[in-house]
């Protein structure tokens, strides 16, 4: 077997063959602890038979390890000055397929369709640019792929509020709109140690597994998300105000939101960060007919 890409010393003779300068604006900062990369693709649970999603993958240190432990990669790499390293630190791995797109703007359902052929089990594995990390997973969510969840690294300080619990001060429509979609958890937190160069945060690993269904039932989901983000635009305000000052004509509508949210059992002078996802669904519901 090859040696490691992500040792110290290997990721450094790479990085000077080519002469690699890491661009921040671009969230490079490249994985040197080949343990910390197996915790990684082992909480992804693949098999000989699964199919692995990677965003970023920078020189290919997390790229090797899901390519020796499934049947197929597709990685998504926006940096073109990284091609040609690829190619060349990957060339053990025919199982991997580097595709050169911003994440954003692919088509990613084209290319499960492209690249998976066959494959019934995948799952997006990645250590993500820091400065993107909240448009990339609810884009891989809201497109609604063919996955059965995404294990990635991100800000410490994100992953804590993904997965946070009703009541917490982490709690808000970051944790409602991804716990609506899968069960979320941080697996493990990681050291700034492991990263060249270190980032100035602290970072995580998150497991976010699918649901069959969403978590609650509601009439309209682009509305059940703009009642949980009225309800925590400023914190320290109750529910009542949250909702009259942000929903259109919230305010001549105060009456009806009092009615909405008497019919739900819902006290108005609650704080958002108190309510379950439950608890938002039939609040959601309640208000929808004022509303349309
Ligand atoms: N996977 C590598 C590792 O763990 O060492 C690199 C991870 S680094 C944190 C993030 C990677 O994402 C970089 O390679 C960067 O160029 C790439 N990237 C940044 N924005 C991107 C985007 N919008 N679409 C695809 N890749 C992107």
């Amino acid at each position: 077997m090859d040696k490691d890409i992500a040792t110290p010393v290997r990721t450094r003779a790479i990085l000077e063959k080519y002469g690699f300068s890491f661009k921040k604006s671009l969230g490079q900062n490249f994985l040197i602890d080949t343990n910390i990369l197996k915790k990684i693709v082992g909480f992804a649970n693949l098999t000989e038979k699964s199919g692995a999603i990677e965003i970023g993958p920078g020189i290919g240190a997390l790229t090797e390890q899901l390519a020796r432990e499934c049947k197929k990669v597709a990685a998504f790499e926006i940096d073109q000055r990284l091609l040609p390293i690829l190619a060349d630190t990957l060339s053990p791995y025919p199982n991997v397929k580097i595709i050169h797109q911003d994440v954003l703007k692919a088509d990613v359902k084209a290319v499960i369709a492209q690249e998976f052929t066959g494959i019934e089990d995948l799952m997006v594995v990645a250590n993500l640019p820091y400065y993107v990390t909240t448009p990339i997973i609810m884009k891989l969510l809201e497109d609604k792929l063919p996955i059965r969840g995404i294990v990635c690294m991100l800000q410490k300080e994100v992953a804590d509020r993904i997965s946070a619990k009703p009541g917490t001060k982490d709690y808000g429509s970051l944790s409602i709109a991804i716990q609506y979609y899968t069960a979320a958890e941080t697996v493990m937190v990681v050291p700034k140690t492991v990263f060249v160069p270190q980032p100035n945060v602290d970072s995580a690993v998150i497991r976010l597994t699918l649901r069959e269904t969403p978590a609650v039932a509601v009439q309209n989901e682009d509305f059940f998300f703009k009642v949980t983000k009225a309800a925590f635009a400023q914190r320290r305000k109750t529910l009542l105000n949250n909702l009259t000052s942000q929903l259109p004509n919230g305010k001549q509508k105060k009456e009806e939101i009092m009615a909405a949210l008497t019919a739900s059992g819902v006290d108005p002078s609650r704080r958002g960060e108190t309510l379950s996802l439950e608890e938002f669904a039939s609040l959601s519901d309640a208000l929808y007919p004022y509303f349309q």
